[in-house]
């Protein structure tokens, strides 16, 4: 039988993910500082531990799943982290999209404790998730990526090498500073056809058939009533939240500030995902910025 796989951080996306290692009978043992986001995970018999360090001394496979930087760094450098009790051999997978430096930090740190770090952030939403659809962008020893596909395979339908630790994260910030453009885009767009007296589900249509298509028109559409599924659906709720975005895009100014590299329109789409966070959308899906538009028109 299959030995247990830690999972530390059961989110929007952690708690599918984890519960697609659950399905393919790896049993999971996990951890999440807000004990009400590990129910769902317990009903389905994954053991539920107190802190990264019990889920260490437990398992010698460990995913994670956190929202940022600073939380990457406590969960497994901080008191009761991973790194504390972390048995020599384990194989720690970062599937969170962070800063590549801190990245590189935590391999550094995982190997004078024996251990191998890799960074396997990811691109699709909470529905990609549930349905083991996601793409995993690995960075990290090469020889270590086999062990690594095993468990990414449950819970993504694409598993890329991206090269050494760090670049899976290069990746995934190209890719998400290109959706936070695209989103904007889409959702500007959507609010120009509206006011021009189009019905906004068939301009999605037409635009889904002509060269304006892109993810968010086809896939995630930001405008209510147009596709059913989606957080615009729904109120915003759940997806992937505009905090998050703004933090990819700092991350994405980061970057291109260390390689003196211009990227304009980022950097206003970053400023826009942030003057929402202000506003009130900072728990609402990306998305909303369709609706933000709106209320800046005083519609
Ligand atoms: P989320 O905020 O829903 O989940 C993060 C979880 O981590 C929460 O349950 C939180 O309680 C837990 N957590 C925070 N600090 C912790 C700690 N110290 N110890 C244990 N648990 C802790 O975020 P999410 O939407 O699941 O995203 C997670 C990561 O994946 C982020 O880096 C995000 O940018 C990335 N991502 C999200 C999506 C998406 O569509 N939501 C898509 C691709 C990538």
């Amino acid at each position: 039988s299959k030995t247990p796989v830690g999972f530390i951080g059961l989110g929007n996306m952690g708690t599918p993910m984890a519960k697609n290692l659950l399905k393919n009978g790896y049993p999971v043992i996990a951890t999440d500082v807000f004990p009400e986001s590990c129910k769902e995970l317990q009903d389905l018999n994954a053991l539920v531990v107190d802190s990264p360090a019990e889920v260490a001394k437990k398992a010698d496979r460990i995913i994670t799943m956190l929202p940022s930087s600073p939380d990457v760094l406590k969960v497994y450098t901080g008191p009761n982290g991973i790194l504390k009790n972390v048995k020599k051999g384990t194989l720690l997978i970062d599937s969170s999209t962070i800063d590549p430096a801190v990245s590189r930090q935590m391999a550094v740190a995982a190997e004078k404790m024996g251990a191998v770090f890799m960074d396997a952030p990811v691109t699709g939403g909470v529905g990609a998730a549930s349905l083991a659809r996601l793409t995993f962008m690995v960075g990290g020893l090469e020889e270590e990526y086999n062990a690594a596909q095993e468990l990414l395979t449950c819970m993504g339908a694409n598993v890329v090498y991206c090269g050494q630790v760090g670049t899976g994260q290069a990746a995934k910030i190209c890719n998400n500073m290109l959706l936070a453009i695209g989103m904007i885009g889409t959702a500007e767009t959507m609010n120009l056809g509206i006011r021009l007296g189009l019905d906004p589900k068939l301009l999605a249509k037409i635009l889904n058939m002509s060269s304006g298509r892109c993810w968010s028109s086809d896939t995630y559409n930001p405008v209510p009533g147009v596709m059913e599924g989606v957080p615009s659906a729904n109120n915003y709720q759940g997806g992937f939240g505009t905090t998050l975005m703004a933090k990819d895009l700092g991350l994405a100014q980061n970057t291109a500030t260390d390689t003196k590299t211009s990227i304009p329109l980022s950097s206003l789409a970053h400023q826009i995902y942030r003057v929402m966070c202000s506003r009130g959308y900072a728990n609402k899906d990306f998305s909303s910025v369709f609706q933000f538009l709106r209320e800046e028109e005083g519609q």
